[in-house]
């Protein structure tokens, strides 16, 4: 069983010690944009515990982890006037997972628009920080 790296990027961005876009906190989650949107809007949604991937996160955080990720998901939709959103997770390395702290990406959809290839498309900070206030002031509002 391999154990979690608390030196992994999603533990530093969860002390400060990195920068990044937040769009939600609350005592059990929190939820930023991914630097390398494979859509408009694509979000990063963690555990604020240490967890490396869907095979070892405990029962509790796990659903505390999808009530975040339904309230993003709404948010996104109609933040960015999306047609759908895909969900996708990733676990160890043959799993896809590059990162190992727990995360879901929330990629909104948009009808004939595939998604871009992961890792290439690399988002300035400036339209970064754009999203990132939309996807805000949507879950404000929806959740209000
Ligand atoms: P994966 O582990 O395959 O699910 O992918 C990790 C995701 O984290 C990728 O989509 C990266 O673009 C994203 N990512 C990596 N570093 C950062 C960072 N510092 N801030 C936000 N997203 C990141």
């Amino acid at each position: 069983m391999s154990v979690y790296d608390r030196d992994n990027i999603f533990a530093k961005i969860l002390r400060g010690e990195i920068p990044c876009h937040k769009v939600h906190e609350d005592e059990h989650s929190f939820a930023f944009l991914d630097i390398m949107p494979r859509a408009l809007g694509h979000t990063l949604v963690i555990p604020k515990v240490p967890a490396r991937n869907i095979l070892d996160v405990s029962p509790q955080a796990l659903c505390q982890t999808i009530l975040t990720v339904q309230r993003v998901s709404q948010a996104a939709k109609a933040a960015f006037a999306a047609d759908g959103i895909t969900l996708s997770q990733f676990s160890e390395q043959a799993g896809g997972q590059v990162v190992f702290h727990l995360h879901f990406h929330v990629l909104p959809r948009f009808d004939g628009v595939a998604l871009l290839p992961a890792h290439t498309n690399v988002e300035s900070n400036e339209t970064l920080a754009q999203k990132a206030a939309k996807l805000r002031a949507a879950l404000a509002e929806i959740h209000a």
